[in-house]
């Protein structure tokens, strides 16, 4: 880390959250006095005035003009643009992030037992990305097919062949043996 020696307690200290935290927090409060660009002018939800934060250059601050896409591409990745100064570093660390993120899925994956497996892939089964429309098509689809199989399951099945002959011939001795009886009724 530092070259610096026997200050091993300010170094932990300066890295830990809680100071990270606070020079955050600083930095923010001083780049709200001392901005001298462009400031945000989109209207704040809590009071309708303009929100005044720095602006970007797409004159909005990262709040109310960030790129992430709302609607249907929401999830897709940023790519920096393309005439950026510093694009290059960011296009590797975009990629090293999502690489990241990949190797930490994977081992995720690889620790579960088949039981935590199954119940991930279900979870994902069921909340694929897409656009909102087809998904609450494949919502209603697959309500229809569970009423339809719930609905199949209890109502009556249809005898099997086999057991229809069965009660077939059966019907037909029952008449016989009726027949018999009434005809020796008759004669007795
Ligand atoms: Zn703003």
């Amino acid at each position: 880390m530092s070259g610096r020696k026997g200050a091993p307690q300010l170094d932990r200290w300066r890295r830990s959250a809680e100071f990270r935290e606070i020079a955050r927090r600083q930095c923010q409060a001083m780049n709200r006095k001392h901005w001298e660009g462009p400031r945000c002018e989109a209207a704040k939800k809590s009071d309708g005035e303009p929100c005044q934060k720095p602006a970007m250059t797409n004159g909005r601050c990262h709040l109310h003009g960030g790129r992430t896409p709302s609607g249907d591409a929401w999830h897709m990745p940023r790519w920096p643009n393309r005439g950026a100064a510093d694009g290059m570093e960011k296009l590797d660390r975009k990629l090293k992030d999502q690489d990241r993120a990949a190797r930490k899925r994977a081992k995720r994956l690889a620790a579960m037992t088949p039981d935590e497996r199954e119940r991930h892939e279900n979870w994902h089964k069921a909340r694929k990305p897409g656009a909102a429309a087809a998904r609450q098509r494949t919502r209603d689809e697959r309500r229809q097919n569970t009423e339809f199989r719930k609905r199949s399951a209890t109502a009556p099945r249809a005898p099997s062949p086999e057991l229809q002959t069965i009660n077939d011939e059966l019907a037909n001795l029952r008449q016989r043996l009726a027949k018999i009886q009434t005809d020796k009724g008759v004669f007795s």
